[in-house]
Order: structure tokens, then C-alpha cells, then sequence
């Protein structure tokens, strides 16, 4: 049998098997006999890429998320825009007008509607059928063309083959089991092979008996491999354990996109994490210089981002114009180096690769590793936990991502994901709402705001006794923005009174509880902290720091990007948040 014969139907009664099934060896054994059995002339793409929709890149994308999805099957069944059927399609996250059973799940909510509209029987509609009009799916540019084959799609089937290939169209089929399971029962080699090409048809063409073993195949120029991972720590302590004895450097954790960018003589690939060929760089300048600076054949690693041109630094996307920052080298030469140590491949990133300033930066250790923007430091070779805490400390502080830790002996392996990469981000729980929290001091501004407090330091109050009136408070957080320059004025002119400056070796008012750190240290402290209530705005995030006691503000928790949302003249200052309703809201909303 091969696709032009085989029935959709068998597939789809096999995925409803696989979902029904409750455990792994039940769910596998059904994908197993299906392969073995219906498949005896080895033409397995066909279903291949409709049981691994996501991994199947020959066919374009179907523009159909399920938004757009809804409302053009609704057109597709002709349902008025305003009939209940319409309603609860276009509303399946609440089932309608009334909350119905499915709800929130897009291929039931669908299928009810199409169970009453389309037959019971199978037509007997062939995989290939199926594929062929997928493919026009996708290739279809106008919506109208796409309503018109999803109405061939339903005159063509029945409501359960419906319900799948609207799964296939989303590619997710929620089946509970994962593509390893789909490989292994297909190929003992098919997860590698596909790891190194992220082609799932060669993969299909050749490994067509699953008992002929495949040669273990390295990683080629033009074929999108998959990426190292890293493993999640919740702390650089745990870190430190997990890479004891080891060399290892750290890295900002940027925040973009990774790339993958692949030379071969004149032809560039920019592969992403989902090994998409970006064919729209190859249009710009980023592929001439990619052309010019890079050796003749070979795969860098890194992430792209955005590079703001007046300030020389990486910026937030939908500005400027994208950079990429390359942090390994997968191929050299004639050959792949991915066996390498991590500190091989730097040697040779150094030395085989120039930099350009703001499109394609290093990211070293030392000498040109520094960025050219100069001012912070973005990796360096690690050998005391406490300068790796520092560097998450900062790397927090300048609102990047987190850091990764990379163990220089380790060896680059695609999806490996076992801990020779460790990342650690800070851990963020949203407020969901103002915090009214006191000004305890001030910053001076530069440039314009030179010479006046142009930031505040915050603090929350200790709890009180009951009945009392709260005597110490903890610093909190810094913050400059969220109040207009007039708003700004205006508070600091009304504060004056209560500066007192910070002169060198002068003590910290008695009714501040602050850490050792700098940061903390503001130009003026306010000698009546009873004055005024500010409510930042902001993410709550968990410092992470607490073991090492390097937090940079004495409160246990901090304040992500802070923002002043409107000062409060009118609240009295002892309503302010104590650091105790802090650490339960934190509590609360992160589950614990
Ligand atoms: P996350 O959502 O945390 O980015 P993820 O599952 O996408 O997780 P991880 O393996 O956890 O991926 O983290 C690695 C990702 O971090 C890479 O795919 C890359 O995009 C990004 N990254 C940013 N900076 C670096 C860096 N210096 N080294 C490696 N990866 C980096």
C-alpha cells in the first residue's frame, strides 16, 4: 500500500487511538502497528508529516492560526456571522454565547459543529488526497481561496478526519506522546539523522527499513541542525555545584532570536531555532557583510538582535536594524567541529572570524571579545561563585534575559539539553497590581537633570507592632521613570526640604535598613520618610541572591523594570506596603 491507496481514515483512527490510550507502551504500540502495517511499500513521508505537522517544512506556512481559522470555516460551512454556530467558533476559548463542555479547545469546538453538518461515513478520502490539499492550503494567498479548499476539505470528509486535519493545519495534535516516539518506532536512527538536517522527507527516503542501522551523520553547510539547549537552575549556587572542578564560562543570556547562520561559498542560510530559512536577510546588507567577513564554508552559532545604532548598543526589536551575536562555531573548513571542546571553538571564532560593529559582534572572553559597545561585559571565564552572582546581578540590572554557564570542555550536541549549558534567569511574578511604597532618597539625573534628583529609592516599612505606626523601612528598589518632567518638578520641589545630602562616611538614617551595596547608596536620603507614598508599577521578581546575601537592595524581593505610576499626596504614609505583605503577596501569586 502506499499514499495514493491508503485511507486517511486509518491514520486518524489511529490517532484517535493513540489519544484515547492512557499509557506510553499503549500509545506507541499503536503508532508502531500502523507503520508496520500500512506502510509495507515504505513510502512513509506522506504520513510522516501529517502525524509530525510541526516538523514538516516542505510545505509553506497556512497563515491560519485559530482566529483566522475559525472565521473561515465558519464562512467555508456558510454559517451566518451571527448564528450561534458562528458565535461559538469564533469564541471557542468561551464555547460560544453559553460555555459549552469544549471550550478552550479549538478542534472540539469545531468538530461539534461539524458532527452536524457533515456525514458519519468515511469517503474513503486518500492521505495523498489529504496532502495534495494542504498543500494548496498553503499555497493559497487570498483567504477567499483558502475558505474555498477548506469547503473541499469538508465535502471531502467525515467530522473525526475534520477534527485532524484542522489539528494537522494548527500542528499541534495534542496526542500525549512526543516525536521521539514517533521516531524511534519508526527508525532506531531517525531522531539523529533528523536532529543533524531538520529534513524530515530525507529522513523518510532513507531510512526506509528500520532494520538497516544508519551511519552516524555529522552536521553538514546547508542543513539546519538543532540547537544545544540549556538546563534550567533556579540559583548560582546550584550552578556551581552542578559544575564542580570544571572549567566554565559565563554568558549574558540574550534576548532575541537564535540564529544559525550557514556559509557555503556564495549561498547563506539564516536558520532559526525552528529551522526556518530566513531567506529575507539574504536581501539586505546583513548577507553582503555576512559574505565578506565570514571564512568560505562554515556554521556559527549565536543569537540575533536588534542594534540601535545611536547608542552603539543592542536594542529592543521593531527598532533599528538586527545584529547578530555569534557565540560558537559549529563548522570550519572542510569539517564540522561540534566534537571540539567549547574552548576550541572559541579559539577558532577568535581567530577565524572578524567582527563587525553592530551586525555580527563576538561574544569572548577577553581582548575583542569585550563588545564594541564597550561598556558592559557580556562572558568571562568564571572561577569564584560570587563573580558569577555579580555578573547576574548586573546582567539583571540591565534588563537582559539572565546568564548561561558553559562548561568550556563540553562538546556542542543538538537538542542536548543534560546540563553542559546551565541557564538561569530571575523569576518573575507579576504584582497584578500598584504597590504604595515611600521615597527614602534621591538620585541625582545627568545632562539635562544635572544637579537635581532625578531618581528615588524606594523602601517598604517593616511591619509594625499592631496598633503602631511603622518605624524602619527596608530599601526596595531605584526608579527614574513613569512621571512627566513637570510631575517630576513638582515632587522634588516639594521633598527639598527633607534632602539630606549623603556625604562620604555619613551614617544611614537609623530608620533605614539597607544592604552594603552601592547601588543603594543614594545621592540624598529623606529625613522624614513620612511625607510622601509613590506607586511604582512593575513586575515582582524573586531575587535570587538571598543565599549569598549580594542582594542589591535590603528588601527580599525587587521590582523589574519599576515605573511611577502617580504619586500619592493624599494617602497617609504609614498605608505603605510593608515588606511582609510583600513577601505573601510574592507568595501567593507564585503558588507556593
Ligand atoms: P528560553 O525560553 O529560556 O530562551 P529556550 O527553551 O528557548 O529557553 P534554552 O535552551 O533554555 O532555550 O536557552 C537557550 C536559548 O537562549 C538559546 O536558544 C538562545 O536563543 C538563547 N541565548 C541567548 N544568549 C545565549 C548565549 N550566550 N548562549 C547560548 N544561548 C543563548
Amino acid at each position: 500500500m502506499c499514499d495514493e491507496t491508503v485511507e486517511f481514515s486509518y491514520l486518524a483512527s489511529m490517532l484517535d487511538a493513540v489519544v484515547r490510550a492512557k499509557k506510553g507502551p499503549l500509545k506507541r504500540k499503536h503508532v508502531r502497528t500502523f507503520l508496520d502495517h500500512v506502510y509495507t511499500d515504505h513510502e512513509f513521508f506522506s504520513a510522516m508529516r501529517l502525524m509530525l505537522p510541526n516538523l514538516d517544512k516542505e510545505r509553506g506556512n497556512y497563515g491560519l492560526k485559530e482566529a483566522v481559522l475559525a472565521k473561515s470555516l465558519a464562512e467555508a460551512l456558510c454559517l451566518s456571522k451571527d448564528s450561534e454556530d458562528a458565535q461559538k467558533l469564533l469564541n471557542w476559548r468561551k464555547g460560544g454565547t453559553r460555555a459549552g463542555s469544549n471550550a478552550g479547545n479549538f478542534s472540539f469546538v469545531a468538530t461539534e459543529i461539524l458532527c452536524r453538518r457533515q456525514r458519519v461515513t468515511s469517503t474513503g478520502i486518500k492521505i495523498k488526497e489529504v496532502n495534495d490539499l494542504l498543500d494548496r492550503l498553503a499555497a493559497a494567498d487570498r483567504r477567499e481561496e483558502k475558505v474555498a479548499v477548506l469547503g473541499e476539505m469538508i465535502n471531502k470528509t467525515n467530522a473525526q478526519e475534520m477534527r485532524w486535519i484542522i489539528m494537522i493545519i494548527l500542528k499541534d495534535l495534542k496526542l500525549g506522546i512526543s516525536e521521539k516516539t514517533f521516531f524511534s518506532e519508526f527508525h532506531p536512527d531517525a531522531e539523529d539523522l533528523f536532529n543533524v538536517t531538520c529534513d524530515l522527507k530525507l529522513v523518510c527516503d532513507k531510512l526506509r527499513n528500520r532494520n538497516e542501522r544508519y551511519d552516524r551523520q555529522d552536521i553538514e553547510v546547508g542543513k539546519a541542525v538543532r540547537p544545544q539547549l540549556a538546563a534550567r537552575v533556579a540559583n548560582v549556587e546550584e550552578a556551581w555545584k552542578k559544575f564542580r572542578g570544571k572549567q566554565v564560562i559565563v554568558e549574558c543570556k540574550f534576548d532575541g532570536d537564535r540564529i544559525q547562520i550557514h556559509k557555503n561559498g556564495s549561498s547563506v542560510n539564516f536558520f532559526s531555532r525552528n529551522f526556518i530559512d530566513h531567506q529575507e536577510f539574504k536581501e539586505g546588507v546583513a548577507n553582503l557583510i555576512i559574505q565578506n567577513v565570514l571564512p568560505d564554508k562554515c556554521i556559527l552559532d549565536g543569537e540575533m538582535l536588534v542594534w540601535d545604532r545611536s547608542t552603539k548598543r543592542f536594542a529592543d526589536f521593531g527598532t533599528n536594524r538586527e545584529a547578530d551575536v555569534a557565540f560558537d562555531v559549529l563548522y570550519h573548513g572542510n569539517s564540522s567541529v561540534i566534537h571540539l571542546p567549547l574552548r576550541e571553538r572559541q579559539q577558532l571564532l577568535e581567530k577565524s572570524i572578524k567582527p563587525l560593529q553592530g551586525r555580527l559582534e563576538l561574544l569572548l572572553p577577553s581582548g575583542s571579545a569585550q563588545p564594541s559597545t564597550g561598556e558592559s561585559k557580556w562572558s568571562f571565564i568564571a572561577s569564584r561563585a560570587e563573580d558569577v552572582e555579580q555578573f547576574f546581578q548586573q546582567t539583571v540590572e540591565n534588563r537582559e534575559e539572565g546568564i548561561i554557564l558553559k562548561d568550556l570542555d563540553s562538546k556542542w550536541e543538538p537538542t542536548d539539553r543534560s546540563g553542559k549549558w546551565l541557564k538561569l534567569k530571575p523569576d518573575y511574578v507579576h504584582t497584578g497590581s500598584d504597590l504604595d511604597v515611600l521615597i527614602i532618597g534621591g538620585y541625582y539625573g545627568s545632562g539635562r537633570r544635572g544637579g537635581q534628583v532625578a531618581q528615588f529609592l524606594l523602601g517598604l516599612a517593616e511591619p509594625p507592632k499592631p496598633g503602631q505606626y511603622p518605624t524602619r523601612f527596608f530599601s526596595f528598589c531605584k526608579v527614574g521613570t513613569g512621571l512627566t518632567d513637570e510631575e517630576s518638578d513638582h515632587l522634588v520641589q516639594r521633598l527639598k526640604p527633607y534632602f539630606r545630602r549623603n556625604e562620604k562616611n555619613s551614617k544611614t538614617p537609623s530608620c533605614y535598613i539597607v544592604t552594603n551595596n552601592a547601588k543603594e547608596r543614594p545621592d540624598v536620603w529623606i529625613d522624614q520618610p513620612d511625607k510622601y507614598v509613590l506607586l511604582p508599577q512593575g513586575q515582582l521578581f524573586v531575587w535570587l541572591l538571598q543565599s549569598y546575601n549580594l542582594q542589591v537592595f535590603a528588601a527580599p524581593y525587587g521590582l523589574r523594570f519599576p515605573r511611577v505610576n502617580r504619586v500619592r499626596y493624599e494617602k497617609p504614609w504609614y498605608d505603605c506596603l510593608d515588606v511582609q505583605a510583600l513577601v505573601d503577596m510574592v507568595n501567593s501569586r507564585s503558588g507556593s
